[in-house]
Order: C-alpha cells, then structure tokens, then sequence
C-alpha cells in the first residue's frame, strides 16, 4: 500500500486553493482528481463574480470567508497576474416597494463588514448606466469578475512548486479510518482499471457535488455528520453583441436565498443573464433554449431595452445544496476531527456561492484544522 502524507480529493478551485496552503505549509501533498483535467466541475460552471460579502447571514462562514476571501484573492490577483476587474456592481429596486430590501442589504452588509456600499438615487444609477431602470440603487465597488480558470491555474503552479502532486483520472471510490492512517481506494481512467489503496495522515475531500456521497463511502465516519444532499441547477443565457451596462447589474433581493436573474459580465466584456434556479435530481448540465422565455420579464425590470428573441443558451451549474426546498440555506460546513473524530479528516460540504470567492480563506481555515501540533 503506499503511504502518503496529506491527499485532497478534488481540484476544483477549493481542493487547489487547500492544496496550495497545505504544501506551503511544509506538508506533502497529493491532488486525486477524478476527470482528465483539473477545475470542470462547479468551478467552471459559475458566475465568475468576486462577491463583497453583502448577502450572507452576518457571523456565518459565508459571510466571514466571503469578505477575508475576496481580500486574499484580490491580493493574489494582483501578486499572480490574475486576470480579473474590480467592475462594481448595482443592485437595483426597480420599484418603490423594493426599496425596503436595499436598506436591508445594506445593513447586513455593514454587519459583514463591508462598508464601502454607496446608495444611489435613481438619477445618480442612470448617470452611471444610462440603459438602467431603477427608483434606486446600491452601489458595491468592492464586487469585481474573475477568470477563474486562470486563478486555478496559478494556484495548482503555487501548489506544484512547493511540491504538490496533482493526479488525473483518480476517483477515488471509497475508503476506511484505520489507527494508521485514513486509507483511499483509488480508481483509474475506465472502471476496469485496477484500485489502488493509498494510506493517508491528512484527508480533505474536497469533492464539490460528490462531497456528501463520498464521505458516506468512508468507513469509520459516522453517517450522522454527513449532510443530505440537494442539487439546484442554474442556467444561463449569453446576450450576442455589445454589453448594454459595464457594472454588473443584480435585482433587489426578494423573499428567496437565490439572488435572481442578475447581469454579468466576462473579462471579454460580454453580457450574460442568469443563473436561473431549479431544484433537480441528477447531474445535467444542458440548457433548454425555452428556458429563455421566463428571463425576458426578470431582465426588462431593470433593462427595458432588451430586444425579443436575442438571448442564446449559454451554460448551467449545479449548486451543491446541503438544505433541501422549502428549509433555510445551509451555511458552508467545514467538518475537522474535532466535530465527527476522525483525525486528519476534513470534510467540505455545501459549498455553493460564494466559493470561489472564499476559496482562499477556506484553505487557511483547513490548513489550521489541519496544523501539526508545535512540540
Ligand atoms: C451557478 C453557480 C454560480 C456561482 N457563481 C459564483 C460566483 O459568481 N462567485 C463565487 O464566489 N462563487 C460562485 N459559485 C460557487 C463556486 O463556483 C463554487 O463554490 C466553487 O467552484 C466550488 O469549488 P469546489 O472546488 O468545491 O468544487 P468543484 O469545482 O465542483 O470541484 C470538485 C472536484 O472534485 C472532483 N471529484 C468529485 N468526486 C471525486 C472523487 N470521488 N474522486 C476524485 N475527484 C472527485 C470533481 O471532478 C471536481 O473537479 C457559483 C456556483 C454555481 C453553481
């Protein structure tokens, strides 16, 4: 059996950002990724927004990694030659019962330790993005795009020069807690490829979607800390042509946790809606074209000039949900030994938006979970 000394399963941009805080903090580490190439799961399937913190319930992990993510990540943008765009972004009552919501926001927002939000008046917005209708605004300088492939990249080149090892066409299907060590069955390319067992002091899984199945394949981890879990899919669609706003432009949010069909943009400067939201049962990431009829009364709230029959299918994400319909959202969990017992363990589920924000964060909080003690 080989031995190893700290395995994150998953290279998405959580699994790299780990991976990268763990080797820089002396340990040998080892990427098991399933798929032929790093960062094609959620991570590829998003919005590409570095979130300011505004939304999340004050005190809970996706508001503090939220905000000291976006920080870190900013830093590193600019340190790594990150492609990214401090843009901005508005978000915008478009009528005068909406306006309750933006003093709201903005106070959760303050409590989150964001105090940069400017409130505009409906003049003041269209002065900024004259195709806007509003009766008024919130204004978040600190909210910016990010390509988030090139952020994976430079992680997994951090990750590598300090001696991580990333392995493709690794699933790993299952494993036990023995009193050695954490032991990993680990497949290949095609199913009829032999297993090998790797034994290791430090597991994260960091398995995004798969992060609840894979934990309940692990025996030895009681079933009681692994979450049910959900999947809400999230389609968007591309508007062809020049963007019609150069900030992002997001609706005052409403009674839901989503935050509605919001306008972002790409590093290229080109527009797109979405995501939608809908609760479903398997991993399918096509887009139905039809599902662009429900989009053209949300957009023309805030942008009446959007022309018929010019949105095109883009792409879909799947959130991976650990509250189901109908229950409140679930914070993110980031499960150590010290809450289910199983040392050198840690486990990360739910971690939907804002994840790639927080990605940095996250990994400074595993690597302390993580941390030899001095002595
Ligand atoms: C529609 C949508 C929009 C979003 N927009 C934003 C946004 O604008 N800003 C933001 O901050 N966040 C956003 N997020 C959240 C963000 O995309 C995720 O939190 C983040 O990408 C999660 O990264 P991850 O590494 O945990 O998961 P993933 O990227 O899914 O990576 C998990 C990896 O694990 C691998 N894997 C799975 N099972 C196994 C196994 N058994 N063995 C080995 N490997 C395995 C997978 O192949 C995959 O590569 C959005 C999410 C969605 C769904």
């Amino acid at each position: 059996m080989e031995q190893a000394d700290a395995v994150v399963i998953g290279a998405g941009v959580v699994g790299l950002a780990v991976a990268r805080a763990l080797a820089m903090a002396g340990r040998e580490v080892i990427v098991l990724e399933a798929e032929n190439a790093f960062g094609t799961g959620t991570s590829a399937r998003n919005s590409e927004v570095i979130h300011a913190g505004l939304y999340y319930p004050t005190g809970s992990l996706r508001a503090l990694l939220c905000v000291r993510g976006k920080q870190l990540l900013y830093d590193y943008c600019a340190s790594h030659g990150v492609a990214h765009q401090r843009c901005g972004k508005l978000i915008v009552a478009t009528q005068g019962d909406e306006l309750p919501a933006l003093d709201r926001l903005q106070a959760t927002a303050t409590a989150n330790g964001v105090h940069d939000l400017q409130r505009l008046s409906a003049a003041q917005a269209l002065a900024l993005e004259p195709a806007l209708h509003c009766v008024g605004a919130l204004l978040s300088p600190s909210t910016g795009i990010i390509d988030s492939h090139g952020l994976m990249l430079a992680l997994l080149g951090d990750a590598e020069r300090h001696g991580a090892m990333l392995a493709l066409c690794s699933p790993v299907l299952g494993g036990r807690v023995t009193p050695h060590g954490i032991e990993l069955d680990v497949g290949g390319e095609t199913p009829d490829q032999p297993t090998t067992t790797l034994c290791a002091r430090s597991v994260v899984n960091s398995a995004g979607l798969h992060a609840p199945a894979l934990a309940r394949t692990l025996a030895g981890l009681d079933a009681r800390h692994v979450p049910q879990d959900h999947l809400a899919k999230g389609c968007y669609f591309t508007l062809p042509g020049r963007a019609p706003f150069s900030r992002l432009v997001y609706p005052a949010p409403g009674q839901s946790s989503h935050l509605g069909v919001h306008l972002t943009l790409d590093l290229g400067g080109q527009a797109r809606f979405g995501p939608s939201f809908e609760w479903v049962d398997r991993i399918d990431y096509t887009v139905d074209a039809a599902g662009a009829d429900a989009f053209y009364d949300q957009v023309r709230r805030y942008w009446p000039a959007l022309p018929d029959a010019v949105l095109q299918p883009g792409y879909a994400g799947l959130r991976p949900k650990i509250s189901g319909p109908g229950e409140p959202a679930a914070d993110f969990r980031i499960d150590g030994p010290a809450l289910h017992g199983v040392p050198g363990l840690v486990n990360l589920f739910g971690i939907e938006s804002p994840g790639l924000t927080s990605s940095l964060a996250m990994a400074e909080q595993v690597a302390e979970l993580l941390a030899e003690p001095l002595g």
